[in-house]
């Protein structure tokens, strides 16, 4: 029988000649071999999920050519895979994103509006098919000329076609064209796609660009996704005061991290860079749907209610109603250290796990039964809230509670 890096080879071949029946054939062989007990790597793991979805996406009409094509056929090959990874659970949570891709894709592709096929083309980008999603781009740019959903999506499935100078193109025209408060989405995709270029070419001006771009992203706004942009390419500079400043950067857009976090993430990308010289490590977010599952299952505002009866009080600050209205919120358990406004041994924690720049983390919300209120870490005295962290950990070590990280499905 093949080994799983032989079949890894001649799926390559197959899709470098777009033969999606042979890699939809391979990518099953693959699975079989799986079924009989010998599971690859993480990252293998990801790339055979993409080839099989890749493979079921096929030449793409139901997605192209709208009165044409056979969703059904990649909704009957898509529960296939969805079987499949029922039945073996694994604990790789890189794939996630790929399988959650796969099902967006086959819903909005039940109501083609410009919006549903925009998300179509971003989402096509996590399955390996930066092709098709170029091709939906154009069409809808071909209507509206200037919608900078599409040339950001755009932008990034030529990056991930090597194509950098196409990419540019189609961000400067978002950029250029954009209101205000919409720039530093396009901003965003220069700083990556030059980074990208610098780093396959080995052009200087390119990164002197993307740090450019990229401080002006962080001056208009500074959020998690400007940050996530200016980090990749300080690191790939290797210029150490853009590296200095890309900490300070992480430490203002995301408060929560404790400074041992942010040296671990620098460090995670360093190493990265260090590995793969030409690969991709800039982690795209989804700024475009940052919402999350609102009013979702087990959001902080219903737990807080059922657990404890009353409904927190919640300043308009820092995104913190949003957050807490996302769902898979958990009791961490109750801190023996009081809370600092109303001294009183009343402070419960609730986490909530993320994922950013390849590592896991937990959200804060710090619930007073006797002031009825909920905040992030933020709002506490830094050395108070060192405290009670600290003690909750102790007694209620995160990583133990948390069902993501102990890769129990909700
Ligand atoms: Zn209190
Ligand atoms: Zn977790």
């Amino acid at each position: 029988m093949e080994t799983i890096p032989t079949l890894l080879d001649q799926s390559e071949n197959a899709r470098s000649v777009n033969d999606w029946k042979a890699l939809e054939e391979i990518s099953i062989k693959i699975f079989q071999t799986i079924q009989k007990g010998s599971l690859p790597e993480e990252d293998s793991l990801k790339k055979i999920v993409q080839n099989y979805l890749s493979s079921i996406v096929g030449t793409g009409e139901f997605l192209t050519q709208l009165s044409q094509g056979n969703l059904e056929q990649y909704q009957v090959g898509l529960n296939k895979l969805l079987d499949f990874l029922g039945q073996k659970p694994h604990r790789f949570n890189s794939i996630d994103s790929v399988v959650h891709a796969a099902r967006e894709i086959s819903l909005l592709a039940l109501e083609p509006i410009p919006a549903n096929r925009n998300k179509i083309g971003k989402y096509l980008r996590e399955i390996a098919r930066p092709d098709i999603s170029i091709i939906i781009c154009k069409q809808i740019l071909d209507k509206t000329r200037l919608n900078y959903y599409s040339l950001t999506v755009l932008c990034g499935a030529y990056c991930d076609l090597g194509e950098f100078d196409k990419a540019i193109a189609a961000a400067d025209i978002a950029l250029k064209f954009q209101a205000d408060s919409g720039r530093t989405f396009s901003l965003n995709a220069l700083v990556r796609a030059h980074t990208l270029k610098f780093k396959s070419t080995g052009d200087f001006s390119e990164i002197e660009k993307a740090l450019a771009y990229g401080h002006e992203s962080i001056d208009l706004k500074l959020d998690i996704y400007a940050a996530n942009a200016f980090i990749a390419a300080a690191i790939a500079s290797m210029d150490e005061r853009q590296i200095v400043f890309a900490r300070e950067i992480l430490e203002k857009a995301e408060p929560q991290l404790k400074t041992p976090d942010i040296s671990a993430i620098i460090q995670a990308y360093k190493t990265a860079q260090a590995l793969a010289p030409t690969a991709e490590v800039v982690e795209v977010f989804d700024e475009f749907d940052s919402k999350g599952n609102l009013g979702g299952f087990n959001s902080l505002i219903e737990l807080v209610h059922r657990d404890e009866g009353f409904k927190p009080e919640i300043q308009d600050l820092r995104k913190m109603k949003i957050r807490f209205s996302e769902d898979s919120w958990f009791l961490q358990g109750l801190s023996n250290i009081p809370c600092p406004k109303c001294g009183t041994i009343a402070l419960h924690s609730y986490r909530k796990h993320f994922k950013r720049y390849g590592k896991d983390m937990h959200y804060w919300a710090l619930v007073c039964d006797f002031c009825k209120t909920a905040s992030d870490s933020i709002d506490y005295d830094k050395k108070e809230f060192t405290f009670i962290s600290s003690n909750l950990e102790e007694t209620f070590p995160v990583a133990d509670l948390c069902n993501v990280c102990n890769g129990i499905p909700y």
